[in-house]
């Protein structure tokens, strides 16, 4: 066979697209392109956004979303399958009834409730369709400490502790792991915490960065997402992807007037006049 023919992994990602380019869907193609894997992508939902915030979205209807599942499905090998904006229940039930025929595809969940400035992405809380019906069959969900704040069922006021939350999202009958990041914690480190059955195996500490970012949490999981695709185990997919990001955000950049974006692509030699 020759060089052309050896088809890179497919991952399938499944979200919204974001006309500013900087998270949703053109985050995950950006970062999983960036990783070696093509990217399959699933569209759920238009939003109209810009880098300082979101003014709505419009989701597609759930058998929209299915069809293009399985037309992809039933033509490729998919390698993995990563989740982020599903924006109503219905989506998210259609999601899990295709994906749970296909138990061998190992499945990464971006909960997406809310942009990363709190603007609403979802119609219905998603919490509840997200536990019952994903959790069961995904690999591995990788919430932000609010997200797993909502998504455990505490009090948007209580103070959150990321030890709690994982052993309350642990479900003795489901091999879903869980890495809670530690963006929006008030500590002057970014500290990462992934969890096996509830209980911590390991933590990665991080420098806080000067800037806000829009798109980190669809290009961490979506890197994830990459290496389990590329073989790796999740604890080395972790690793890797956590280090593609700080990478993306250090040589970030402002092209609006809002958050700052990743620079998925900082691997790639700058073009010079000698060209
Ligand atoms: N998906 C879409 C379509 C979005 O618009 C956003 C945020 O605006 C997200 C996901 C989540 O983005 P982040 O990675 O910044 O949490």
């Amino acid at each position: 066979m020759n060089k052309q023919e050896i088809s890179p992994p497919v991952v399938m990602v499944v979200g919204g697209m974001d006309p500013s380019g900087g998270a949703g869907l053109c985050a995950d193609i950006q970062t999983l392109a960036a990783m070696g894997c093509h990217a399959a992508p699933v569209v759920t939902a238009l939003t109209i956004q810009d880098t300082t915030a979101v003014e709505k979205f419009q989701l597609l209807e759930a058998d929209l979303i299915q069809a293009q599942m399985q037309a992809v499905l039933n033509d490729m090998s998919i390698s993995a399958v990563k989740t982020g904006m599903l924006g109503n229940s219905a989506i998210v039930s259609v999601i899990a009834s295709v994906l749970k025929g296909r138990p061998d595809i190992p499945l990464i969940v971006d909960p997406v409730i809310s942009s990363n400035k709190n603007d609403r992405l979802s119609e219905d809380s998603l919490t509840y369709s997200i536990n019952q019906l994903l959790l069961p069959i995904a690999s591995l969900i990788s919430p932000n400490i609010p997200e797993a704040a909502l998504l455990a069922g505490k009090e948007a006021s209580a103070p959150v502790d990321a030890d709690e939350c994982a052993a309350l999202l642990y479900s003795p009958d489901s091999r879903c792991e869980c890495m809670i990041t530690g963006t929006h914690a008030e500590t002057s480190a970014v500290i990462n915490r992934y969890y096996r059955q509830g209980s911590m195996l390991r933590q990665w500490v991080w420098p806080r960065l000067q800037f806000e970012y829009h798109g980190s949490g669809c290009t961490l999981a979506s890197a994830i997402a990459a290496g389990i695709a590329q073989g790796l185990d999740m604890e080395q997919a972790l690793d890797h992807a956590q280090r593609f990001v700080i990478n993306s955000l250090q040589s970030g950049f402002k092209p609006g007037h809002g958050q700052h974006l990743p620079n998925r692509m900082y691997a790639l030699p700058e073009l010079s006049s000698e060209d």
